[in-house]
């Protein structure tokens, strides 16, 4: 089924180039129904609609908020006879989108208020986001950047690139550069090593960081030509975004095995999603797998409250049970840092559990992974 799929998507030629691909997504109701006529079918999809007819209303009335468009490699992903298939529910329209009464702000995190030139976001001082493009390979209905990401109109342009670059500059208090989008992966390769070649001449960076879902999403994007554009601005960082271990293909293993053969140091970010991945199995199994593949995993991150995204958000309190199941049963290097971005501009912190537990007579007691108390002796003269 996943074969097929896919070369359909393919074209009918063997050496399809990534852009070909991105040219052949599948960016409808009714093109999703002819690639995969079955779906009416599915379990999934009789929970989320009531039919046919409703499916293509919802599609409609979110298309001017957030394309719908999917690359047929991420489709030919998707389980039809999984009630809560990953890749589906990442990728379907749904009617709560435009009906969320709990997230009710398009940009919480306030990036549009701290915008020094047009793209930079520059909320932390030593940081800077770079918003580079409005497009993605899939757009994925949980975007904590809906109300730009998918857009046709204002996506920084070119004559933008050399204000933003005296900007980073000037300001020798930026140590890194995050090139984020959208996804900076988009843009041609020349673009890319453009960018990367000029921001390797500014002396007070000590940081090169790309932030794509492309390897997930759009394997073929990561060419030869792309890793040596990467490998010649060594050392850069890929900030990847796997959400779930049924992402981890043959593909995206060779994605990810040719950037790190290139230099690339490869991280993931996840965001924990109801009925997605939040549970410890999942959580686990895609870390595992992310290592195995090379990837350390960073971020797992608390869904952001933009509207139209509240159904996928899971509880804080499961979030903060997985990382404790992890604790002490995983590798240490497998387990990522549980965040929170907060509204309001504030930033990210992390979510962490308790494992000093209180101050007794003896020193500070604590309680592992396991649930067995220790003490320390360490402060005990301090106070
Ligand atoms: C998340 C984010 C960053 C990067 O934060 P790290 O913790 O370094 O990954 C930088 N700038 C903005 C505005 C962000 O939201
Ligand atoms: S790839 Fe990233 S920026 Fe693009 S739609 Fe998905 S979450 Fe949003």
């Amino acid at each position: 089924m996943r074969i097929e799929i896919y070369k359909k998507g393919r074209a009918v030629k063997q050496n399809y180039d990534w852009k070909e691909e991105l040219r052949s997504r599948i960016s409808s109701a009714d093109e999703l129904l002819e690639f995969m006529p079955d779906l009416p079918e599915s379990p999934l999809f009789r929970r989320l609609y009531a039919s046919v007819e409703d499916f293509r209303k919802v599609a409609e009335a979110m298309a001017g908020e957030f394309r719908f468009s999917v690359t047929p490699y991420y489709l030919s992903l998707a389980n039809l006879e999984n009630a809560r298939c990953p890749i589906l529910l990442q990728i379907l329209p749904r009617r709560e989108e435009l009906e969320d009464q709990v997230f009710q702000f398009p940009d919480p995190l306030a990036e549009d208020s701290h915008h020094p030139v047009d793209g930079l976001t520059h909320r932390y001082p030593d940081r800077v986001l770079w918003y580079l493009s409005h497009n993605c390979a899939v757009y994925c209905r949980f975007c904590m950047r809906k109300r730009k990401v998918s857009r046709s109109n204002s996506a920084p342009d070119r004559s933008s690139y050399s204000a933003a670059l005296d900007y980073i500059r000037n300001h020798k208090e930026i140590k890194e550069v995050i090139l984020s989008g959208g996804d900076p992966l988009s843009h041609s390769d020349q673009t890319i090593q453009f960018l990367l070649t000029e921001l390797r001449t500014i002396s007070h960076l000590s940081s090169l960081r790309i932030h794509s879902r492309m390897p997930v999403t759009l394997p073929s994007r990561i060419t030869d030509q792309l890793t040596d554009v990467m490998r010649q601005a060594f050392p850069v960082t890929l900030v990847t975004h796997f959400n779930h271990p049924v992402e981890i293909t043959e593909e995206a293993t060779s994605a990810v095995r040719r950037l790190r053969m290139n230099g690339v140091t490869v991280l993931n970010q996840t965001v924990l999603m109801r009925d997605i991945n939040d549970s410890t199995q999942t959580i686990e199994e895609l870390m595992l797998g992310l290592l195995r593949i090379g990837i350390k995993p960073y971020y797992l991150h608390q869904c952001d409250e933009v509207h139209g995204v509240s159904h996928f958000r899971a509880n804080i309190e499961t979030g903060l049970q997985i990382l404790r199941d992890l604790q002490g049963r995983n590798p240490g290097i497998a387990i990522p840092r549980y965040v929170i971005d907060l509204p309001g501009g504030g930033g990210k912190v992390p979510l962490e559990n308790q494992y000093l537990r209180r101050r007794t007579d003896d020193g500070l007691e604590f309680e592992n992974w396991s649930g067995l108390k220790f003490t320390t002796v360490q402060d005990r003269e301090d106070k």
